[in-house]
This record gives structure tokens, sequence and C-alpha cells, in this order.
């Protein structure tokens, strides 16, 4: 192969445009990213490219096409027409996406910027963030009125599986009217067609994930010795002074420590009036965001069940990976690595065979 030339993928962007001018007579557009050296971790796609914990849009990826996926862990870095090196899924209407999320979310919500100084610190933040929308949700009083959070982190093993997730829920609606939960997921599009059915199942998925870990985190369904191992964090570690304050500015007085924010957590969640009674995706207009296109879906738990026990045999290297079947060709048209992927190469070869036996 000419793919001979490593690139870490830890490069700062000065480090990257350094790593770029010093090339000469680049072989190939994708580019082999150095091994990453691991130690004492289970040699599998889970600890070696997640370190132990999945985002749901993994499994969002896993279901687009499993062999994209593994070659986006391997070769993340792509030169694009301009020569410039960039991470595959730096894509504009990606970043554009996330423009948008963030808009949403200041529609309602304002950021405020806190100094962390240890790990225990940032993830004391996630949940504070849980903590207010989840308490916001409790002492709500406009009862005429649909409660709204956005943004609210989420983590969990669905169904007590080997799999542990975080993700970012973009919506929980709350009617006290009707006593109803809704998960809402934002997907922005570049045109009003209708999404494939194949992208509107991804979507579906992601929304029954969060569904799934925020009904479980209510019912008090979450393992906390679980969740501060996967994390790698300490329980008992003291908070930062910055972070202390922010808790008690917000009328949380009695946190000292990770453990006490997620047992306040534990005990506000298990407080809530329903778990999630419906879902829905809403697709905006990246050119005009005030276009949108909401498609509302029930639960299937059965078709979750299987999918995950599909996709625990990848993450936990049980299987190879495996590519798109002949039907979702049509992936491999805007895929970057479709002139080197090795699966569709043999489903072609498969395909000329069975055309020349017919003939
Ligand atoms: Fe998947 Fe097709 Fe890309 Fe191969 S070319 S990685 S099968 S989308």
């Amino acid at each position: 192969s000419k793919i001979n030339r490593p690139i870490k993928d830890d490069f700062d962007d000065d480090e990257l445009v350094a790593y770029a001018e010093n090339l000469e007579n680049i072989p190939e557009k994708i580019l082999l990213k150095e091994d990453r050296k691991k130690k004492d971790i289970e040699n599998n796609p889970l600890y070696k490219y997640r370190h132990g914990i999945l985002s749901v849009s993994d499994i969002s990826s896993q279901i687009w096409c499993e062999q994209q996926l593994t070659y986006k862990f391997l070769y993340p870095f792509i030169l694009n027409d301009d020569g410039e090196i960039k991470r595959v899924d730096d894509k504009i209407h990606m970043l554009r996406g996330t423009s948008l999320h963030l808009d949403r979310e200041l529609e309602i919500q304002i950021k405020v910027s806190i100094e962390c100084q240890t790990r225990e610190d940032s993830y004391g933040i996630r949940l504070l963030n849980m903590i207010q929308a989840i308490h916001g949700l409790l002492t709500w009083n406009k009862h005429d009125q649909p409660y709204i959070t956005r943004e609210m982190p989420i983590f969990g093993n669905m169904y007590g599986g080997k799999l542990y997730f975080r993700g970012i829920i973009d919506e929980i609606n709350y009617d006290p009217r009707t006593n109803q939960l809704e998960v809402v997921e934002f997907k922005t599009r570049a045109s009003k067609t209708t999404p494939k059915p194949q992208q509107t199942y991804t979507h579906k998925i992601q929304v029954n994930i969060y569904r799934t870990l925020l009904d479980e985190l209510i019912q008090g369904q979450v393992d906390k010795t679980l969740y501060f191992q996967r994390f790698n964090l300490e329980p008992t570690t003291i908070l930062s002074d910055s972070i202390l304050n922010q808790y008690n500015q917000c009328g949380f007085t009695q946190i000292n420590t990770l453990e006490n924010a997620f047992d306040l957590l534990i005990k506000l969640a298990f407080q809530m009036p329903t778990i999630t009674t419906n879902g829905a995706i809403e697709y905006i207009l990246q050119s005009d965001p005030t276009w949108k296109n909401r498609k509302e879906f029930d639960r299937d738990e059965n078709n979750l069940k299987e999918l995950l026990i599909k996709s625990e045999g990848y993450w936990l290297g049980k299987r190879e990976a495996e590519g798109v079947d002949i039907e979702d060709a049509y992936k491999c048209q805007w895929c970057d690595y479709k002139e080197m992927c090795t699966w569709r190469e043999e489903k072609s070869n498969e395909f000329s065979r069975k055309k020349r036996r017919i003939n």
C-alpha cells in the first residue's frame, strides 16, 4: 500500500499545519494514523477507540456502516480537495448543524463559563446540568404550559448490558396537563427533501436510546459504582471551590463531592412524575431554521434490544466489522473510504460472480 505516512490523532491546529507543510508527495487521500499504544486494556473497539464508553451517536454511525466507523477510527484525517488535512467528520454541513444546536439551546438557556481543575470537576458540572434540568421540571409551577429543557447530558448501560453510553438529549418536554414526557432529537437538513428511511431509522434509534436511558434514570436503575468506574472518577474527591460555588448559587448547598452530586441527581430523578411517553425527531432546514418537519413515533423496545445484541458483538471484539448490504450500496457514493474499502470490493466481486453464473 502507498498509505504510509503516520498521523497522530491528537495534533492541535498549528501542528497540523506544520505537518501538512512538511509533507512531500502525499501519496493518497487517506492518511494513516499512528497506532495507539494502549497498555492493560481490553483489546476490542470499545476500549481501543472509546475508553469503555460509547456516545449514542456511535450507534447511529454503526447502523449507517460499521466498516466506515472502523475506518474513521483508524484513519480519522483526510486530505480535502484543497490539499488541507481535515478530520473526516469536519464537513461544513456538520459544523452548521452544531451551530444550529447551540442556537436552539440559547433560545431558552444561558451558558456560564466555569473553571474546572480536575476531571471530577468537569463531571460535577455535567451532573449539575442534569440536576438543574430535572429540578426545573419538578419545581415548574405553570401548570397550563409545557416545561422544556435542552441539551441535558445522560448516561447509563441500557438493560444492564455490557455497553455503557453517554450522550446529550437535545430536548425534553413535559406537559403538566397530560403528564406526558417527550424526548426530541434535532436533525438539520440541507434540503426540504424527506430523509431516506435508513436515515430516519438511525434517528429513531437514537431517540429510543435516549428515552431508555432517561427512563432508567427516573426509575433508579442506575449503577453508581459502574458510573464512577467507567468514567474513571474518584467519587470522594472534594470538588473545587468554583464548582461548589456554582452548586450553591443554584440552591444545592449540601454538595462537596461528586458522589454527593450523583446521589442528589438520583434522588431528584426518582421524583419525576412520569417516564417518557413520546419520542420525536425535528428536522430543521439549515438555510432557514424556521422550517421544521416533525416526526413522532412509538418506542420499539424489542428492536432496540436486538440491535444492542448485534452491536455488542462488534464493540466487544467478538466479530469483524461489516459494511453495507448491496441494497444500501448508495451509501458508498459519499464515503471517504470507498477507494480502499475491502468490504465493498468483496461485495462487488461477489455480485459480478453471481451475474456471470446467471448469464
Ligand atoms: Fe461502508 Fe461502503 Fe464506505 Fe465501505 S465504501 S466503508 S461499505 S459505506
